[in-house]
């Protein structure tokens, strides 16, 4: 549906801003062919009916729907005021002055409320030296009741508004945070995540005096599959060994980050360098015995593991000197002729 694609801005305005005419048409409609408003105003109360709908599809067909919104918020202040001077009720008018103040600064903080004072006071002076014998009419009881239900309409409105507004900030915020953390391939941390988290995982490995374990995991050749199967293949193939990888480790313990291209960089808090190693062993024999199917065909893959554990003794034991010492171990692997589990000594 068109009002699904509408810009927030729009969508969040209509609901109080149909409440608002509603109540301007029936004030206006209690006194109607009374001396305070005159039949003339009538095609002031239709516009007023038809107005929440010509502002929401101006947004919608706008390219700059809060610009669109902005000036839209100029034409309430404006109808607004000119409603006051139809209907000169002190009640009315200071319901009418607060809404108005409340929305612009809702939807553009002061900066869109100076603008929108201005242009309210403007055309009070005018339409005070053009109608110099308008005044405020007797408060009625009715009118001090209407006012009060419409104040609690709009404000209802309005803060249901904000509710949905905030609800979708949250999960906005939420998919934002998760997506600033996760590589879009594989699924997996990134190194973003990497980096960030693995300072908190040694601080409390310090605090609890565990031991902890980095396993680095470099594909074997993985160049070849790239040339030989295509780099779709190649993709299909980084996805797959996540996957396996996530099979192997202890769910929300252990944890797998892409450290970058076809290395990957695994955790294990708790760990010593020997069960580590033990878990990157049962890795490398899983993947080693897997079948990865690309294209219709299966092809088999190896992969080497550097493994080193925190040293607490070490003064100089932070986020470099671990993921160096797995890198090293990663090395002498590959050096040793790949396929291999190798820890750092
Ligand atoms: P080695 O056993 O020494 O690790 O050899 P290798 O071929 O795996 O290592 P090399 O560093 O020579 O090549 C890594 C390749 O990984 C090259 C690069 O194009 C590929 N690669 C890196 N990131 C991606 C990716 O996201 N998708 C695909 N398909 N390939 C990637
Ligand atoms: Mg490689
Ligand atoms: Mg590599």
């Amino acid at each position: 549906m068109w009002l699904s694609k509408l810009h927030p801005i729009g969508k969040i305005n209509y609901p109080p801003r149909l409440v608002a005419t509603t109540f301007c048409f029936f004030m206006s409609w209690q006194f109607l062919g009374t001396n305070l408003i005159t039949i003339e105003y009538s095609w002031i109360i239709i516009l007023c009916l038809l107005w929440p709908n010509i502002a929401v599809l101006l947004t919608y067909r706008s390219n700059n729907a809060k610009k669109q919104e902005r000036i839209n918020i100029h034409v309430d202040a404006l109808l607004s005021t000119i409603f006051v001077f139809a209907v000169p009720i002190f009640s009315f008018a200071s319901t009418i002055f607060i809404i108005v103040v409340a929305n612009a600064l809702f939807v553009g903080a002061f900066r869109l409320l100076s603008t929108v004072l201005l242009s309210i006071i403007v055309l009070s002076l005018s339409l005070m030296f053009a109608f110099p014998s308008i005044q405020l009419h007797e408060e009625q009881f009715k009118t001090v009741l209407s006012s009060s239900i419409f104040m609690l309409i709009y404000l209802s409105s309005f803060a249901v508004s904000v509710y949905y507004l905030t609800k979708r900030l949250i999960n906005l915020n939420k998919h934002v945070k998760t997506l600033s953390i996760t590589d879009p391939l594989t699924k997996c941390f990134n190194r973003l995540y990497f980096d960030n988290n693995l300072s908190k995982e040694i601080q409390r490995a310090n605090r609890f005096k565990s031991p902890l374990t980095v396993v680095f995991a470099d594909l074997d050749h993985f160049k070849n599959i790239n040339d030989q199967h295509g780099h779709q293949a190649g993709d299909q193939v980084l996805i797959e060994f996540v996957q396996l990888v996530n099979r192997c480790i202890r769910t929300d313990i252990d944890w797998i980050a892409r450290y970058g291209g076809e290395e990957f960089v695994i955790v294990l808090p708790s760990t010593s360098a020997k069960t580590g190693a033990i878990a990157a062993e049962r890795i490398r024999k899983y993947v080693d015995e897997h079948e990865f199917s690309v294209n219709n065909n299966t092809l088999h893959l190896s992969c080497s593991f550097g493994v080193s554990e925190i040293d607490f003794e070490n003064e100089q034991s932070d986020i470099q000197r671990l993921t160096s010492c797995a890198d090293k171990a990663l090395y002498v692997a590959k050096q040793k002729g790949r396929n291999r589990v190798e820890i750092f000594s």
